[in-house]
């Protein structure tokens, strides 16, 4: 395998959305259950062991992951967030962002997110998917002009907005802009792609800060133009070890293997075989 491994932690497939297209399994109607921390310690412990080049970068994703602090529990991702720092990882979380649309919610969230990057001592990054399939762009909106407003937060989390090379992304982007320049919030597009913004306040402070270098595709990204980010790396390709609430290894959103009890090492050379 040439390129780089990144880990995704799939952890939940419970979503407060139900997109039709939702290529995640995931909706209203699944379990509410989240992959236990003591297993996501260990997965990333494991994969520390796994002989390849590693990416640093980590994803946080679902169903909608931050859904813990929907259901009250708001020491999950603070702590998965810890077991990423605690090897020297980067987080990014991938979120629908339909949380913003509630103050309360979104203040909360919002500070404990930022507490456990300044613990962590690096930048967290929220991946907000931005399309015509997503009801989110007030919940984004808000979510962007509150990190936008606050020195605390817009220090601790960038925001990076993604969605599908489709005219209704395009449409949902220009909405979302429209509504933050009412709030005087302007944005400006990324050099290498049109599906992002950087967003800068009157005091020129960006959002999503210039050291994203790409917007790699991954597997997934292959079959249905669904992208994901990569940063600060000047690597060439980037594999995806995504594991899932059902104990799961895809690799790259194509092969996949039930881990059942083996290492993270062996799992890998198990789906490594069935790539070639
Ligand atoms: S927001 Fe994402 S994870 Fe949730 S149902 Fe829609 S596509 Fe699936």
């Amino acid at each position: 395998m040439y390129g780089i491994l990144t880990l995704s932690l799939k952890v939940t497939n419970w979503c407060d959305l139900n997109c039709a297209h939702c290529c995640e399994c995931s909706g209203r109607n699944n379990p509410t259950n989240f992959i236990p921390l003591t297993r996501i310690e260990q997965y990333i412990h494991e994969f520390q062991e796994v002989p390849f080049n590693l990416s640093p970068h980590y994803t946080i994703g679902g169903g909608e992951s931050l859904a813990p602090y929907q259901f009250g529990n708001s020491e999950y991702i603070p702590q998965v967030l810890s077991c990423i720092y605690k090897v020297g990882g980067i987080p990014t979380i991938k979120t629908n962002g339909v949380w913003g649309k509630r103050y309360d919610m979104r203040s909360d969230t919002l500070k404990s997110l930022a507490k456990s990057a300044y613990m962590g001592d690096k930048l967290l990054t929220l991946d907000i998917s931005v399309d015509e399939f997503h009801n989110n762009l007030d919940g984004v909106a808000n979510i962007m002009t509150d990190v936008v407003q606050s020195d605390y937060l817009l220090s601790a989390i960038r925001i990076c907005l993604l969605g599908f090379n489709t005219p209704g992304t395009q449409k949902a982007m220009m909405a979302l802009r429209a509504k933050l320049s009412d709030r005087e919030i302007y944005c400006e597009d990324l050099p290498n792609g049109d599906m992002g913004v950087y967003c800068t306040n009157n005091r020129g402070m960006r959002v999503i800060v210039d050291d994203v270098v790409d917007v790699y595709d991954l597997g997934r990204a292959k079959d249905n133009k669904v992208y994901t980010v990569c940063y600060n790396t000047d690597a060439t390709y980037v594999n995806c070890l995504q594991i899932d609430n059902n104990n799961l290894a895809i690799l790259n959103y194509i092969y996949s293997e039930q881990i059942a009890g083996r290492s993270l090492t062996r799992v890998m050379q198990s789906l490594l075989s069935k790539q070639k």
